[in-house]
């Protein structure tokens, strides 16, 4: 059966590549009906926060893209990881190198001035550990293969090679005893016998280092596909001014999980010249030899269309829920509160068909909802106050008479008098449904007019109208 896991380092949040590379792990997993499993690689004690782990599931669990099993924490794992690396110093496959800190130093530097990759030179290899100088802890190193290659079938990268003389012995256990991700990783995919590793390509030198590990402990590699890294829309690494954010950046930002997914099955990954994908429709599709070998761009613009067409296509009942799970996130500016009750709830509702085929975050529709929850007197933005001059103001006193005296407060009716209040005083409709959105809404642009009155009720709308007449 087949295992994937998504191995994120927990430094920093869920950013969009790590998210991207949980998704295709997913996928893959779900289109073979086999699992996808969670591993914290937490080794790095500094650096690893409690927040970090959290962000990362609280971003796995809002992208919808579940695990199976109890996560494992790498760290915990550390003693497994020593006796492995035990094992193989017995075997003769890993030696103990007492090589002090300034002779790597020196190393280095030699490297440097002769132009050449900085690699141990195996100094400690066929030396005796008698020779011990007193008061150095050794490193373990593994005995890789001088001579030769070494190879990796990778399933998206294709056949990659390597001399086995341009990679060094490579640190397995630490001087105090830590191992090093080289070995951990090699270790726990192992163990939790994981059968597809599907990662970013920055790791691929890390297969065939890994390669060299599973040699030497006789295990059989899993497969390996090594996914181009994402890029800025200019073509640059991806960085925080391209989206390098994390996904929860995305989530206050309104975006919906199911449009994100969409947007980053696609980055990367294509089908034929499909775009809009359901969840069942990409599991089904999924592969990995329609995984481009040229890195993604992160197209901003792109990602928005496809939150907007989410929007479009969901339940009203649904998007007000999406609204309330992102209010606590928003600035005050907002005058929204969760929870949200019922009255406004109900208002929401009614106005969502309108309201959502505007927008293209869940922010944007907060905003544009701002009608249905602003406070009395509503605060007009620059161009309500521009709109609503002094002719403005009395043409809203002179159209008041005519909507107080309905008693059938709709759409329909509202739409009528008004048409017929302005035939009678020689208005153009527009000269008389501005000042009424801007008075409404306190904004230039809403959903239609009328259907802004009838969601509002009788007794706001003539509220709102009379706060702004004169
Ligand atoms: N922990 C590594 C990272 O976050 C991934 C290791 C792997 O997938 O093998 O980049």
């Amino acid at each position: 059966a087949v295992v994937t896991r998504f191995a994120p380092s927990p430094t920093g949040y869920l950013h969009i590549g790590g998210a991207r590379t949980a998704l295709f792990n997913w996928l893959y997993a779900r289109h073979f009906d086999g699992r996808m499993l969670l591993r914290i690689e937490d080794t790095d004690r500094e650096r690893s926060t409690q927040g970090a782990i959290d962000a990362i599931l609280d971003g796995m669990r809002w992208l919808g893209l579940d695990w199976d099993g109890d996560v494992v924490y790498q760290f915990a794992r550390a003693e497994r990881h020593r006796e492995v690396a035990e094992n193989l110093l017995v075997a003769g496959h890993a030696y103990h190198c007492y090589a002090t800190p300034e002779e790597l130093a020196a190393m280095r530097e030699t490297a440097r001035a002769e132009g050449r990759p900085i690699r141990y030179d195996g100094r400690w290899r066929d030396r005796d550990s008698s020779d011990a100088p007193a008061g150095v802890k050794p490193v373990i190193r593994l005995r890789a293969p001088i001579d030769g290659e070494t190879v990796v079938e990778d399933g998206v990268q294709g056949r990659v090679t390597w001399q086995n003389r341009d990679l060094d012995d490579l640190v397995l256990l630490r001087s105090d005893g830590n191992p090093t991700y080289m070995l951990a990783v090699v270790v726990d995919d192992h163990d939790m016998g994981v059968t597809q590793v599907i990662r970013g390509d920055d790791h691929l030198t890390n297969a065939a280092r890994q390669g060299q590990i599973y040699q030497a402990l006789g295990w059989d590699v899993p497969a390996m596909a090594h996914i181009p890294l994402i890029h800025g829309s200019d073509g640059a690494k991806l960085s925080k001014r391209h989206g390098a954010l994390g996904v929860d950046a995305y989530r206050d930002l309104g975006y919906l999980p199911a449009a994100l997914r969409n947007y980053l099955v696609r980055l990367g990954w294509s089908h034929g010249d499909q775009e809009v994908f359901s969840t069942a429709e990409m599991v089904g599709a999924f592969d990995l030899k329609s995984i481009g070998r040229s890195p993604a761009r992160f197209d901003f613009a792109k990602l928005e269309n496809l939150n907007g067409l989410y929007i479009r296509t969901s339940e009203d009942a649904a998007l007000v829920d999406a609204i309330e799970t992102i209010v606590p996130a928003l600035g005050p500016e907002h005058a929204l509160t969760a929870p949200i009750g019922p009255d406004l709830r109900a208002k929401l509702i009614a106005a969502m068909p309108g309201l959502k085929e505007r927008a293209k975050t869940l922010v944007e529709l907060i905003d544009s909802a701002y009608y249905l929850y602003a406070p009395r007197p509503l605060a007009l933005d620059e161009k309500a106050k521009g709109l609503l001059g002094n002719d403005a103001r009395a043409r809203l006193a002179a159209v008041l008479p005519t909507l107080e005296i309905l008693s059938d407060w709709s759409a329909t009716t509202t739409e009528a008098a008004v048409r017929h209040f302005a035939e009678g005083a020689g208005l153009k409709l527009g000269q008389i449904a501005q000042p009424l959105r801007a008075a409404l809404t306190g904004r230039t642009t809403s959903p239609p007019l009328f259907d802004v009155m009838a969601v509002l009720g009788r007794e706001e709308s003539l509220a709102r109208l009379r706060d702004q007449a004169q």
